[in-house]
């Protein structure tokens, strides 16, 4: 059964400004004038723009508000945007939210983030690089974007009616301030069904991070794949082959398929301890973990979605499809299950 419909504004991680990350998301039982959620905001109207061009019904027929026959604009489906969650406010991740602040339609828009994030969007709405089109206070009757923060206390907030979202800190390279810059993932939840999906920002693989914490992520995630949670969004920026010390807080398919084996491995230790706890294993069943057909199939059910790939403009194939090759590849033999899809500009993904 189909819990979410989510909508690509774009997937890339630069360096094609018409393509960045963004993401409008509703549950597929409501309608997209009930109300909807920006995940990220790098690419925004103008993508939409286009998208709507070549495809002027993706979004049905029922945001018109004046009959059936009215065009739907970017303005429109923009306006019925309830909230934006930002993982990092690094500008592909927030350039659209920032250019179209003063011309928003609908009534007012919720930014969450962490208090970080939230901090740096205040020094662009500050009044020099942008007008102070965002606060804090939600009685103030002039903000149109009303900041609020999103910690990550392992609870789930609601963002809408039928939305909750928790969030994880991950670590996104190091910073110019010194140690880590952080980003966060996001598990948003339909709150009726409890299915969920995982998003990730900006992501460094555990395995060269001065703070390694995807595993936090994957130990998390492992009780609910793949009954409850089906579907992980998460970002390859580089294709194969790119030096560790060039990959500046991002990941590249050797990682993506360490970060893998990784959460396979989370979800084998979380079978066999509810199976513990169900007092259906004795002692000298223990798995050797060292094995590899331990991991056969662990994550079946499980559809990885690439995105924020950087684009080069040296091939013919959109830079996605190619490090989703080779990810695949490098994935092949062993035997996870998981089914890796890229997210494409313009697609309305189910899950
Ligand atoms: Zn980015
Ligand atoms: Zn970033």
């Amino acid at each position: 059964m189909p819990f979410f419909d989510i909508v690509v504004v774009g997937s890339g991680g630069g360096v094609d400004e018409t393509n960045l990350s963004g993401y409008l998301l509703k549950p597929c039982d409501a309608s997209w004038d009930d109300g909807i959620i920006a995940l990220e905001a790098g690419s925004g109207h103008g993508a939409l723009g286009h998208i709507l061009k070549r495809n002027p019904t993706l979004f049905g027929q029922i945001i018109a508000d004046d009959g059936p026959s009215k065009r739907i604009t970017p303005f429109t489906v923009y306006s019925n945007v309830q909230c934006f969650l930002i993982t990092h406010a690094h500008l592909d991740h927030i350039s659209s939210l920032v250019v179209s602040a003063g011309t928003m339609g609908g009534d007012r828009k919720f930014i969450y983030g962490s208090p970080q994030t939230l901090k740096d969007l205040e020094t662009i709405f500050s009044g020099r690089t942008w007008p102070k089109l965002a606060g804090y206070d939600e009685d103030d009757p002039v903000s149109r974007l009303i900041y609020r923060a999103l910690h990550a206390d392992g609870k789930y907030k609601s963002v809408s009616q039928d939305v909750s979202v928790r969030s994880m800190t991950v670590s996104h390279g190091e910073s110019d301030s010194g140690g880590v810059y952080e980003s966060l993932c996001f598990f948003v939840k339909h709150i009726p069904s409890r299915h969920e999906f995982i998003f990730f920002g900006d992501v460094e693989p555990d395995s060269i991070s001065m703070k390694p914490r995807n595993v936090n992520v994957w130990r998390a995630a492992a009780p609910k794949i793949p009954h409850d949670l089906s579907a992980i969004f998460i970002e390859c920026s580089y294709p194969a082959g790119r030096p560790t010390e060039t990959l500046y807080g991002h990941l590249s398919p050797d990682h993506l398929a360490q970060e893998m084996l990784n959460l396979a491995t989370e979800v084998v230790l979380a079978r066999d301890s509810s199976r513990k706890r169900g007092g259906r294993v004795r002692k000298r069943q223990k798995r050797d973990m060292t094995s590899p057909e331990v991991l056969y199939g662990a994550l079946a059910g499980l559809r990885v979605y690439l995105i924020h790939c950087k684009e080069t403009f040296s091939s013919d194939r959109p830079i996605n499809h190619v490090i989703r090759d080779q990810c695949r590849d490098l994935l092949k033999p062993h035997n996870l299950g998981v089914e890796v899809l890229t997210a494409d500009q313009g697609m309305k993904i189910v899950i």
